[in-house]
């Protein structure tokens, strides 16, 4: 799919032809497919670029992707030139916009990257807060921890003012210059300068788009569905392979797995590629319009895989509320039943992979179900990278759960420097490369000491909205463990006669 009709960004022709190829291979696996419309907008970009009008090097160009919704240039052709002013939080911004010091000039948002959560704030809002002040453009440091010249695209509020994600590499140097400039102004006599040019379009409800909708009947309470997925459309660089074909495509071979057993589940599964995540989640939000718990059939699990599909960790989960209001307790059930079935396994890649249960899961497409208070759950992958870029595959490894002590971070460390003693949470800066100092409070090294990590915080977010985003970012060996994982947790939550 990926290969054939490329990237899938809502109201393309590429995603309409990516769904009708989904929708006639299910046919082909004789599974019970229906779609449902969604009315989506289009947001195109055209030409982009962005030079820096070094006064020693002349036009340098960086590495830029304009944000989704975001205007054209004024002159999309000519584009702006402008000196660029370098901020770090909405209070810098509000001094500096007070001292009217913001006006005709670029606000760059350059924050190292400490969650996705976090930073995407400064990509979501950055370009609002800074036509507040008189920007005439707004860039913000890719939302990754890691880069090599790599831009990141997302979603941001629609603001007045063209706004583009920079690499994390070019958002530095502009950052370094202007810091030259103002402590030496009589060497770095020019504020630094930039010159973007972009074209970008949006035509609001403009396009339909479908959800795809697969079920398979429960045997006994078919009333009772448990819905499971992941969105269709993408970015539109890339080929939207991680985020999120491979979550969809995990979810499409639970559905054809358990349609194969002799004795169906006994509520109903139903997977469902919502449409339009990547700008509004107009497809979850129409799935929940048009699904409303009633009597006659009712969501009781809502299980989305969103975070890339690397080796399976497990899930992270949120029980539903009762009638009465309360939350029900059914984490301890869920995380006995993942020991049970995958906690002697060896077929998934490691001893113990995909059976662990944390908390607080996240997916666009089905919050609207989990504020309606039906349980829900994410996938987790392990993170693809190791120490010391990031912790958990050693974690893993080493069997240590989602319970990350210092401990066992030293044995992994050391077995990841060839058997030398090595700390990194206590000899290694990671700003000034590798002196002793203390860092127990820099964001990498505190999580460590966080009773639940999330192991998919960082390797994810290496490949995520960028032309990264492909077919070799996984294995088919982690596609097929992930989805055998991903078909016993549904398989758990389908069969269980609990109430979630
Ligand atoms: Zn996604």
């Amino acid at each position: 799919m990926t290969d054939t009709f490329g990237p899938r960004i809502t109201g393309s022709d590429a995603l309409e032809k990516s769904i009708d190829w989904v929708i006639r291979k299910l046919k082909a696996d004789n599974l019970s497919v229906t779609t449902e419309e969604v009315v989506v907008d289009y947001w195109q970009r055209h030409q982009e670029s962005l030079h820096f009008l070094s006064p020693t090097r002349g036009p340098v160009p960086m590495h830029i992707l304009g944000l989704g919704y975001s205007v054209s240039t004024p002159d999309p052709i000519n584009g702006l030139e402008a000196e660029v002013i370098v901020v770090h939080s909405k209070d810098e911004l509000e001094q500096l916009g007070q001292r009217d010091e913001v006006r005709g000039k670029i606000v760059l948002w350059n924050n190292p990257f400490t969650s996705y959560t976090e930073n995407a704030l400064y990509r979501a809002f950055g370009a609002v807060w800074a036509q507040g002040h008189g920007a005439v453009a707004s860039l913000v440091r890719s939302v990754t921890p890691f880069s090599l010249q790599t831009p990141h695209t997302g979603v941001a509020e629609i603001a007045r003012i063209p706004m583009a994600a920079i690499s994390v590499e070019d958002a530095d140097l502009l950052e370094r210059s202007l810091n030259r400039h103002k402590q030496d102004p009589e060497t770095f006599p020019e504020w630094p300068k930039v010159k973007l040019i972009m074209g970008a379009s949006t035509e609001l409800e403009s396009k339909i788009s479908r959800n795809i909708i697969i079920e398979l009947k429960g045997r006994e309470k078919p009333e009772e569905i448990v819905v499971v997925g992941g969105h269709i459309d993408s970015w539109d660089v890339g080929s939207g392979a991680v985020d999120d074909g491979a979550g969809c495509f995990i979810a499409w071979e639970t559905l054809r797995q358990l349609s194969r057993l002799e004795r169906p589940p006994r509520r109903t599964v139903r997977v469902v590629f919502w449409t339009a995540e990547e700008n509004t989640s107009a497809g979850g939000v129409v799935y929940a319009r048009n699904h409303p718990e009633k009597d006659s059939s009712r969501h009781v699990f809502a299980f989305e895989s969103d975070t890339g599909v690397f080796d399976p960790y497990g899930i992270s989960f949120a029980p539903g509320t009762a009638k009465d209001g309360k939350k029900r307790d059914s984490a301890e059930f869920l995380t006995a039943a993942g020991e049970y079935f995958m906690g002697r396994r060896e077929d998934l890649g490691y001893p113990g992979a995909g059976r662990h249960v944390l908390p607080n899961p996240f997916g666009a497409d089905i919050e609207p179900l989990c504020k309606r208070g039906v349980a829900c759950a994410e996938f987790v992958p392990a993170d693809p990278f190791p120490l010391p870029y990031s912790t958990s595959p050693y974690a893993i490894k080493y069997g240590t759960g989602n319970r990350h002590h210092e401990d066992d971070m030293q044995s992994m460390v050391k077995d990841h420097n060839n058997g030398k003693e090595y700390n990194p949470f206590h000899n290694y800066d990671y700003q000034n490369n590798n002196s002793k100092k203390h860092h127990h409070h820099r964001s990498r090294s505190s999580n460590i000491h966080d009773k639940y990590r999330r192991p998919v915080d960082t390797g994810y977010f290496y490949y995520h909205h960028s032309e990264a985003d492909s077919m070799g970012a996984f294995t088919p060996d982690q596609l097929k463990r992930s989805a055998a994982v991903m078909a016993i947790w549904t398989y758990i939550a389908a069969e269980s006669p609990i109430e979630f």
